[in-house]
């Protein structure tokens, strides 16, 4: 039979004790608490996207006892795109596909997922905790922040009030209750362009409405969308109220920003794709985020609290594409072993601030 015996680790003060913690007097009469090694874990992966599926199976390929936390399902905002055709290997796949294959993948090597909400992430000086809504507190050496992004809001009159009637945010999770209707999608970018698309195959009439003369989105889908009859591009135009009656959304008033001309454009549902914002309320105090709150990291994706890592699209990047997502969960997991490793060999590695934010 196996050996279970248990090894302890000091860890420096009241906030860092997980329940139930063996206590006891230091040589300088001070109590110091120590942490079963079996509560202590090498890397704690906060989000099931692209990203931290790949960081965790990564990380079971290094060999660190690792764990990755979601509140939700596996496989973040890719899990709710109609369908992927540039993740190199797949000539077209669905979202939810692709990210099942990327679960299962980091399943294979038992990663153990915990489908919980983490409510705080403590950087700590010997270790950092990972507390979830349960009050359980999780110790370990490496983080990986891979949140993600939400959705932005566009703020307009009606858009929170119809939310759910007729204002949506997912086409492929909304577009059914839209066949055969008018549709208006706003935004220019990948993803309005992408979703208007999916929606021309189920809705009577598509109107993409964009706020400049010129399209964000990549040629090829600009291209499509030129190409499809069923959508209507409103140039140079934004959307300033959404309207309803009992039967829910029936209309979206525009304005024309070079005219000023404004209208009622008659909608039975509004698709909102302007863009998202950073999930970065777990990114603890003293790590550096940009002026639109994405993280900043080096070129391992370590934020500047030593030891948490931060991937995917809470990450500040040139470019947010799933295959980037992944790279990022990988250099984080390479990088988070390589830190693991020196910590456990004992040498000295900052845990603080390495620069203030
Ligand atoms: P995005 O690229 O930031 O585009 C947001 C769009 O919304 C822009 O056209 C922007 O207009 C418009 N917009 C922003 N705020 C607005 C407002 N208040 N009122 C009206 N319009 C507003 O966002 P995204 O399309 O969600 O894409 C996010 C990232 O994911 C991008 O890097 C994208 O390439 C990537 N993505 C990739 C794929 C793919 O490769 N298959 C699919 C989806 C997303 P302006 O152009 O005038 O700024």
């Amino acid at each position: 039979m196996r050996e279970t015996a248990t090894r302890f680790f000091m860890v420096p003060d009241d906030q860092d004790q997980p329940k139930e913690m063996p206590v006891n007097e230091n040589q300088n009469g001070g109590k110091e608490k120590l942490v079963q090694q079996e509560d202590l874990y090498d890397v704690v992966i906060v989000g099931g996207g692209p990203g931290g599926l790949t960081a965790g199976l990564y990380a079971m390929r290094a060999a660190l006892k690792s764990v990755l936390i979601e509140k939700g399902l596996p496989g973040g905002q890719i899990a709710i795109s109609d369908s992927v055709e540039n993740y190199p290997g797949f000539e077209s796949i669905s979202g939810f596909e692709l990210s099942d294959k990327f679960f299962q993948h980091a399943g294979s090597y038992d990663l153990e997922v915990l489908q919980e909400e983490v409510t705080s992430v403590d950087p700590g000086l010997e270790h950092h905790s990972v507390t979830l809504r349960t009050g359980r507190v999780i110790k370990t050496h490496a983080v990986v922040l891979a949140t993600g992004g939400s959705p932005r809001e566009l703020e307009i009159p009606g858009e929170k009030e119809y939310y759910g009637k007729g204002v949506s945010y997912c086409a492929t999770c909304d577009g059914f209750f839209f066949r055969g209707k008018t549709v208006v999608v706003v935004g220019g970018g990948d993803t309005a362009v992408e979703e208007a698309l999916y929606l021309s195959k189920i809705a009577e009439k598509v109107y993409l409405v964009h706020r400049r003369d010129a399209l964000r989105a990549s040629r090829i889908l600009q291209q499509r969308a030129m190409n499809e009859c069923k959508i209507e591009i409103l140039w140079n135009t934004v959307a300033l109220e959404v309207k309803a009656d009992e039967h829910g959304v029936c209309a979206v008033t525009l304005e024309n920003v070079q005219s000023g001309e404004q209208r009622d454009l008659p909608v039975d549902g509004v698709f909102i794709f302007v863009g998202f914002i950073p999930n970065n309320s777990l990114v603890p105090q003293g790590i550096k985020m940009n002026a639109d709150g994405y993280v900043v990291t080096d070129e391992k994706c370590e934020t500047s609290i030593s030891g948490i890592f931060a991937v995917g699209d809470l990450r500040e990047k040139y470019a947010r594409q799933i295959v980037i997502a992944a790279a990022d969960g990988c250099t984080a997991a390479l990088a988070g072993a390589h830190y693991v490793e020196v910590r456990k060999g004992g040498e000295t590695v900052c845990a603080m601030p390495v620069s203030p934010a």
